[in-house]
């Protein structure tokens, strides 16, 4: 199928407008994300509804903390990425090709069967990079909105300005990845411009997108205090004091089998570091048996207190702290 978001150029090449790569494409070559072709000068998109993955998720798993906190997510993921991170947990289906991959075939009408089969609120576009799968997540968050389900991305938030703007009225949240806080990291270990990132979040968040950050914290690689404080001020600064921040847990994975998992220790620390610079929502991942609490900004009331993930309690009414009435950052 005809792909989006491209240019022609000299000798039947194309450049590619999708994501910050901006690759440039030989005739009958593809982009860094191998899922894009050029064939005869034009460019085409291989997995327009081919999914690898399909599952019923928290949407506690995504991760959203202030999105229908409770609810389900019916999730799909298909082949490739953008990104090389050399510690991807899905590298088997980011770094797949798509001839070699077992993929089944579906339609928009298909994920909106499933989806009110299934009686879910949304359907999230996960697993791996949703922005290279972009004709068809386009298409089906279109129509999931035409019939009132909501649209997730969890994405590494490599996406152009563009073709954000034109999804953003069908695209309800995003989970972005801000992966490190130098464009050394994001160049060694991700393969990828931190820049972009950080436009695409401040980006989505004026267009009225739902945000939540995700820093996974790794060991020796993006884990310094001066980087995470830069980080924290940023979140501030240039998206809200409110948006929620997960800092999670690395474990070991793919090309980054030599470095440990994240202590616990300095999970808490980035924790506490976002909390007395002024983050209301700071949240701790991949670690079970640490309490997982919302609190009202305002009061200090629990509001929601989660297990793993599932939500215990949720005594948040109609946006609002049950107690003191202030808003609470997020859709409930
Ligand atoms: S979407 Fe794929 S082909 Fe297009 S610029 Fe990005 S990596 Fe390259």
């Amino acid at each position: 199928m005809r792909a989006l978001f491209w240019e022609k150029k000299e000798n039947n090449t194309v450049r590619c407008n999708l994501c910050n790569h901006h690759c440039i494409i030989q005739e009958g070559k593809r982009g860094i994300c191998g899922v894009r072709e050029n064939r005869d000068g034009e460019l085409h998109t291989l997995i327009y509804g081919l999914y690898s993955s399909v599952a019923i998720d928290p949407i506690e798993k995504k991760p959203l903390y202030h999105f229908y906190p409770g609810s389900e997510i019916l999730s799909y993921g298909t082949v490739g990425c953008n990104f090389k991170c050399l510690h991807c947990q899905n590298y088997t289906i980011s770094q797949a090709n798509v001839e070699n991959s077992y993929l089944e075939k579906t339609t928009p009408e298909g994920v909106l069967g499933l989806a009110k089969r299934y009686k879910v609120p949304g359907v999230a576009w996960t697993y791996n990079e949703p922005t290279i799968w972009y004709e068809f997540t386009h298409d089906c968050s279109k129509l999931l909105h035409e019939h009132g389900i909501k649209s997730v991305y969890v994405t590494n938030g490599y996406i152009e300005k563009e073709p954000l703007k034109r999804i953003a009225p069908y695209l309800d949240a995003m989970n972005i990845d801000v992966k490190g806080f130098t464009e050394e990291f994001y160049a060694k270990v991700v393969h990828g411009r931190l820049k972009p990132v950080l436009e695409t979040c401040e980006l989505a968040y004026h267009l009225g997108i739902h945000i939540e950050i995700t820093y996974l914290v790794i060991p020796r690689h993006n884990d310094n205090e001066r980087e995470l404080v830069e980080f924290v001020n940023w979140v501030k600064e240039k998206l809200s004091p409110e948006v929620p921040v997960h800092f999670t847990r690395f474990h070991p994975d793919y090309e980054l089998m030599d470095v440990p998992p994240t202590p616990l220790a300095t999970l808490k620390k980035a924790f506490r570091m976002a909390k007395d610079i002024g983050l209301a929502n700071v949240y701790i991942g991949n670690v079970w048996g640490e309490p997982d609490i919302t609190y009202c900004p305002k009061c200090n009331e629990i509001l929601i207190e989660r297990e793993g993930f599932s939500v215990v309690y949720n005594k948040i009414k109609d946006g609002k702290c049950s107690k003191c009435k202030e808003k609470i950052f997020g859709r409930f």
